[in-house]
């Protein structure tokens, strides 16, 4: 099961989680010209291969280890790590729609600030 990015990325997108993964799963990196809009990073569910080493590097503890460690205020964006591809515009697109309609739907949570929201998961 892949790893998850949640909303404290959104205001943050620190992506030292890009530096340290293997498999270069996390995107869109810095360099790709999706990075300057993107809400949050995202995991590609098929290419993680659930080593961890992300956790521990995110400063905001955005990251869980499954779909189902996802905390229920989260769980959409479980389906935005899925259909985010890199350089597909439309995928691109549905992810953020998703992302941007997790914020609507959380302002309280959105309201918290990133390094405390993880915290404030229900
Ligand atoms: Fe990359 Fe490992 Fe994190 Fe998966 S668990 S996104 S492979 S660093």
């Amino acid at each position: 099961m892949p790893f998850v990015i949640t909303d404290p990325c959104i205001g943050t997108k620190d992506a030292a989680c890009v530096d340290v993964c293997p498999v270069d799963c996390i995107h869109p990196r810095k360099d790709e010209p999706e990075f300057a809009t993107a809400t949050i990073l995202y995991i590609h569910p098929e290419e993680c291969i659930d080593c961890g080493a992300c956790v521990p590097a995110c400063p905001v503890a955005a990251i869980y280890d499954s779909a189902e460690s996802t905390p229920a205020s989260q769980k959409a964006l479980v389906e935005a790590n899925a259909v985010y591809r890199a350089g597909e515009p439309d995928a691109v697109a549905r992810a953020e729609a998703i992302v941007k309609s997790h914020i609507e739907t959380h302002p309280d949570l959105i309201a918290v600030p990133p390094a405390e929201r993880a915290a404030a998961h229900a």
